[in-house]
């Protein structure tokens, strides 16, 4: 379609024209694959996907964003046919667009407030912001931002997750200089060890970090904070001015049942670790062992047991899906549990595992469900899962359970500065992000729980503003931060 032609659509015709699904692979060769699943926008689709917004007066789109990209702003670049001005736009507040694009739920947030999804679907905002990063990344347009003149202040980063990395950026440009402590060999959190490469593919989190690394970020890998050195070793023997906490939420939940401990037993987090940092699948090539047979019982219905199920799936396993609840209720995103369904898995719903049945050696051999069904709907709306008293077993050599994850301890557990609450999130005042140690503040999903890449980001440029006033001397606000050990952690926090 021709610019001109672009300029004479009114608003109720851009809001009719149709949604530009994205292709995804097909299942059959997906599933023998770690290749990402969406092939993106072609840049006829990108432009007309453009064209259904409207450019509102009052856009809720901004407000739905957790770091408050100008979402119309980028769209209308991408109409006019300029993907890398665009891809500049979204850097304005967002340094991961390629990974943003691509994990974020925009259907809970941007997209669900988007005026055109009223009557039709909503514009395509995280495949368009996906494009115009794509774009960027393949034409090599991505400029280098200013830095501010030295601040001669040095900052400490703990974690090297969307939280930690957009800290690292945020002070950087300020003039700082920053250094990153990670406890794995390499950068990137979540992105990389847990979100599998067919959603995030590897490359986009190096290119990020490659970046970090032009502008100045410094990264010192294979350092746990806590053990290796203590909050008290940063501040007072090397120095930093102050110390930014985004150790994330690792600390997996298990269940508390006969055979837990078996041999082929793993949490989430531990399985996909395995396999994208370690390279397990790859055994002997590299030295981190697998044990994944032929048959392989996920637990959990969630979007991590969602990857989990399609990555088992991946490495040619018959894999089930054991969830006590049914369908309606699974907690997945719908489009992560719509793409699982395609792959060929099978699916155990109303299905309460109490025993993994193991061998003479302790290997799992069996796991023993009992059918549930669900109570009438309570206050909160939702269907309880009640036993029947009826129990079935399947066959399985490995289990993995994915029923969500804690924040990591350590920290906390060598400093009793900082203050957790007694679920262990790390306790902070939530405008600031400060904790209750002098110098030490704190993001991302250690002051959440497990939450989301855009969440994390948004704390993370909410604490990097307060770090970089503290630092120079102009944080008047004295903390508030909770003492009550029953307070929840930071709920929302919007950057703006
Ligand atoms: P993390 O990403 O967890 O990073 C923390 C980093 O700190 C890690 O690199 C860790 O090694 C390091 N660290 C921990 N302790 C120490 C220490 N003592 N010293 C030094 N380093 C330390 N969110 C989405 O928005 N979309 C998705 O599709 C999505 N999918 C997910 C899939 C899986 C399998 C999982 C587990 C999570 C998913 N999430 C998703 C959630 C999202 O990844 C997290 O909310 C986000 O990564 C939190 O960022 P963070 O920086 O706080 O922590
Ligand atoms: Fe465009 Fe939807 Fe945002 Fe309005 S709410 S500016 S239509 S993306």
């Amino acid at each position: 379609m021709s610019e001109e032609c672009v300029k004479e659509l009114s608003n109720k015709e851009r809001m009719n024209l149709p949604f530009q699904e994205m292709l995804l692979m097909d299942p059959e060769k997906r599933i023998k694959t770690f290749e990402e699943v969406p092939v993106g926008y072609t840049p006829e689709q990108a432009k007309t996907e453009a064209m259904r917004c409207i450019q509102c007066k009052k856009p809720d789109c901004i407000q739905g964003c957790p770091v408050g990209i100008d979402i119309p702003a980028f769209i209308k670049l991408i109409e006019e046919g300029k993907p890398a001005e665009a891809a500049k736009k979204i850097r304005e507040t967002n340094f991961l667009p390629a990974a943003c694009g691509r994990v974020c739920p925009q259907d809970k947030q941007c997209q669900a407030v988007c005026i055109v999804g009223r009557k039709n679907l909503p514009v395509g905002i995280g495949n368009l912001e996906r494009y115009a990063a794509d774009y960027e990344r393949e034409h090599g347009t991505l400029e280098l931002p200013d830095i501010a003149p030295d601040s001669g202040k040095k900052i400490a980063v703990i974690g090297s997750g969307p939280a930690g990395l957009t800290a690292a950026y945020e002070l950087r440009i300020r003039g700082h200089e920053v250094v990153v402590f990670e406890a794995f060999h390499r950068a990137g959190g979540v992105m990389v060890y847990g979100i599998p490469r067919f959603r995030l593919p590897l490359e986009i989190i190096d290119e990020d970090i490659k970046f970090l690394e032009r502008i100045g970020v410094q990264f010192a890998y294979n350092m746990i904070i806590g053990k290796i050195l203590t909050l008290d070793d940063l501040i007072k023997k090397e120095g930093f001015d102050a110390v930014f906490i985004a150790s994330g939420a690792g600390l997996p939940k298990m269940l508390d049942i006969p055979g837990v401990n078996a041999n082929g037993v793993y949490s989430a987090n531990e399985y996909l670790t395995r396999i994208y940092l370690m390279h397990a699948d790859k055994f002997p090539e590299f030295t981190t062992p697998l044990y994944q047979g032929e048959k392989v019982a996920v637990i959990g219905a969630g979007n991590t047991a969602m990857d989990v199920l399609r990555t088992a799936k991946r490495l040619g396993a018959d894999v089930s899906c054991y969830y006590r609840r049914s369908h309606e209720e699974a907690p997945a995103r719908s489009e992560e549990l719509e793409h699982a369904e395609q792959e060929f898995l099978n699916w155990k719903w109303l299905s309460n595992p109490v025993e993994f049945i193991v061998d003479e050696n302790n290997f799992i051999k069996q796991i023993k469900c009992e059918k549930m069904a669900l109570s009438e709907p309570d206050e909160s709306g939702r269907r309880r899962p009640m036993p029947t008293g009826e129990f079935f077993t399947d066959d399985c050599d490995t289990v993995v359970m994915s029923l969500g994850c804690e924040v990591n301890p350590i920290i906390p557990s060598t400093d009793d500065e900082v203050r957790i609450n007694k679920w262990g999130i790390i306790m902070v005042d939530e405008s600031t992000c400060q904790t209750s140690k002098e110098r030490v503040f704190a993001g991302g999903d250690a002051i959440t729980g497990g939450s989301t890449v855009i969440l994390a980001m948004g704390q993370a440029k909410n604490a990097a503003r307060a770090i970089d006033k503290y630092v120079r001397g102009k944080l008047k606000e004295v903390p508030n931060v909770p003492t009550d050990p029953n307070a929840p952690g930071v709920q929302w926090s919007f950057a703006g």
